[in-house]
């Protein structure tokens, strides 16, 4: 019996132990299913946070894109806006000045028309009234005849009415239709004048240029043959000078005016013998044409003056030409010892002034004084040293550069 219970009891334990593993093996399993789930679960979670966030990035750089997409073709809407309204106004600002031109023609049409009206209106009218006039002499005159044959008796019938409250009228018209054209006159004289200002500007430096790139003999050529082109050049010269801040002239006035009275004085290029003019001592006064009782005429690289005859010569904006070396031995041939030589020239036309003061120097001058803080000009007094007689190619040449006056 207890061998039997002892079987039954290790059956049964064996049973018991096989119940166990199997629950085990089962819970084991189960749990490495669980498990297995789990990381399938855990994967899948993970692959769709990642394809979340795959997503949301793609969205977020969607979106981005999308907001940039946007900005730029916001951008470059404003921009072809800000074009077209650009090229709008450009096209507004053309049209508005055709439209100004083309009225300004069409004024100046108008002003020309109602010129050409105005003065036709009047010839006519004054056709009108001479007829009128004409008339009135003859009715006057027949008057005068059947008056005198018999008062009473004849009757004149055909004697045309004259009005004369009408022609009052027209008389007046007429005076009126004068004023209107005189004042349109006037409207239109400025233009002319503008034109006619411009156009004796250029000639001026054309005159201007043919004096400074010319030799002197050529320019005395050219003057002598048109002396009217001298008038015209002075003209513009003297525009010029009220253009300047100072006339260099009146430097060289003041500075004469305070030397004694017996000095004598030689201007070359005078122009208009201002300098003779302004002056107590005696002065004699060169140019090419003769502008005035003053002046005389001649190229001053040969002037009638006697030899070491004078105690200043002026060169004042005057050295002109290509021959330059030539008036300045003429300067050193009139001027006394001691004599002095002054020279005012624009700034502009210097390269550099010590060759300049250095080349004078060679034709027998000592550089004394010299201004060179004005404005626009220098201004230099040179003494004669030495009378310089050698031949004239052993002289160095003295060049400065023309002066271009601006266009008006
Ligand atoms: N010195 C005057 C005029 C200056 S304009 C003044 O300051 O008001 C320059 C003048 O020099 C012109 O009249 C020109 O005709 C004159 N000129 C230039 N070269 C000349 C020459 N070789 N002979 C005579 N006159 C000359």
């Amino acid at each position: 019996m207890a061998k039997t219970r002892k079987k039954q009891n290790r059956a049964a334990a064996s049973k018991g132990k096989a119940t166990m593993t199997n629950a085990m093996s089962i819970h084991k399993k189960k749990i490495s299913n669980k498990d297995k789930t789990n990381s399938k679960k855990n994967k899948k979670t993970v692959n769709n946070v990642s394809v979340l966030a795959k997503n949301k990035n793609i969205k977020n750089i969607k979106n981005i894109n999308k907001k940039r997409i946007t900005r730029t073709i916001n951008t470059s809407n404003t921009l072809q806006n800000n074009t077209t309204e650009k090229q709008l106004q450009i096209t507004n600002n053309n049209k508005s000045k055709k439209r100004r031109a083309s009225k300004n023609k069409v004024k100046l049409t108008q002003v020309n028309n109602s010129n050409d009206n105005s003065v036709k209106k009047v010839q006519k009218l004054k056709k009108t009234i001479d007829k009128k006039n004409k008339i009135v002499r003859k009715v006057n005159s027949v008057n005068q005849v059947v008056g005198s044959v018999n008062k009473n008796t004849i009757k004149i019938d055909k004697i045309p009415k004259i009005n004369i409250e009408r022609l009052k009228e027209m008389v007046a018209t007429k005076e009126k239709d004068e004023k209107k054209i005189s004042k349109k006159v006037k409207e239109v004289l400025p233009l002319r004048e503008r034109m006619m200002t411009k156009l004796k500007a250029s000639r001026f430096r054309f005159l201007n240029e043919t004096l400074y790139k010319n030799s002197s003999t050529q320019s005395k050529k050219y003057f002598k043959e048109d002396p009217e082109a001298f008038t015209a050049y002075h003209e513009g010269y003297k525009y010029q000078v009220t253009q300047w801040p100072l006339n260099p002239l009146n430097v060289i006035i003041e500075s004469i005016k305070n030397m004694p009275n017996n000095h004598v004085i030689a201007d070359f290029g005078c122009g208009e013998a201002l300098l003779a003019s302004s002056v107590p001592q005696k002065v004699h006064s060169f140019d090419f044409i003769s502008m005035n009782e003053k002046v005389q005429a001649c190229d001053m690289a040969h002037t009638p003056l006697l030899a070491n005859s004078v105690h200043v010569v002026v060169f004042c904006l005057s050295l002109m030409g290509t021959n330059l070396g030539d008036y300045i031995r003429e300067a050193n041939r009139v001027l006394k010892k001691d004599g002095m030589l002054k020279i005012a020239e624009i700034e502009s036309r210097f390269d550099k002034i010590e060759d300049f003061i250095k080349s004078i120097s060679e034709y027998g001058f000592v550089n004394t004084w010299k201004d060179l803080s004005q404005n626009l000009f220098y201004f230099l007094d040179f003494k004669k040293i030495k009378d310089i007689t050698t031949s004239r190619n052993k002289f160095p040449e003295i060049t400065l550069k023309s002066c271009v006056y601006k266009k008006r």
